[in-house]
């Protein structure tokens, strides 16, 4: 069954704006929200780069530090319970929605780390230019093999727009400066 993920048009104009900021360069951020039953997220909010977060042409890395700080503090400011869901980045003047192989390590060392708690992370990347961003939300999981290492299965999910946010957190505490 595939992935419904829920996004607020203001979160999906959030991430628009940032990747058309950096232009040409590669940008990102960070979803939070809930899983709302086995298979639909719910996005609540978007957190930025990050001001150390290094931007290039073909590679973007957050400030994890401060990434990580900002995802604790919405977490507590949503009662505990809007988590971490993944990522989104852009892929400036790029023609298809595929992930690279990078992208796919990234989501690897995401599963592959159990305090980022994030079993099925979800992966967005907004590919094109700023007069025409397009949006690809994939979701990734280890499927186990007998006798072989584990697999990265990635599919790509259902995205759906809302019209508002649904965000449980006073995101103003924690994400006043989300640059
Ligand atoms: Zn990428």
């Amino acid at each position: 069954m595939r992935t419904v993920v829920w996004m607020p048009q203001e979160v999906r104009q959030t991430c628009i704006d940032e990747a058309s900021r950096t232009f040409p360069l590669e940008t990102g951020g960070t979803f939070m929200g809930w899983w709302a039953g086995p298979t639909p997220a719910v996005i609540t909010a978007v957190i930025g780069p990050g001001p150390k977060a290094l931007h290039e042409r073909r590679h973007f890395q957050p400030d994890q530090d401060w990434q990580l700080e900002q995802i604790a503090c919405y977490y507590e400011a949503s009662g505990r319970r809007e988590t971490n869901l993944g990522d989104w980045h852009s892929h400036p003047r790029r023609t298809e929605r595929s992930l690279s192989w990078t992208d796919r390590r990234a989501l690897r060392s995401i599963i592959g780390t159990p305090s980022a708690r994030c079993p099925a992370p979800l992966m967005a990347v907004l590919w094109g230019h700023p007069d025409d961003w397009q949006t690809a939300m994939w979701q990734a999981q280890l499927q186990p093999r007998r006798l072989l290492w584990d697999q990265l299965v990635v599919n790509e999910a259902r995205l759906r727009s809302l019209d508002s946010p649904t965000g449980l957190a006073d995101s103003s505490t924690c994400l006043s400066s989300t640059k």
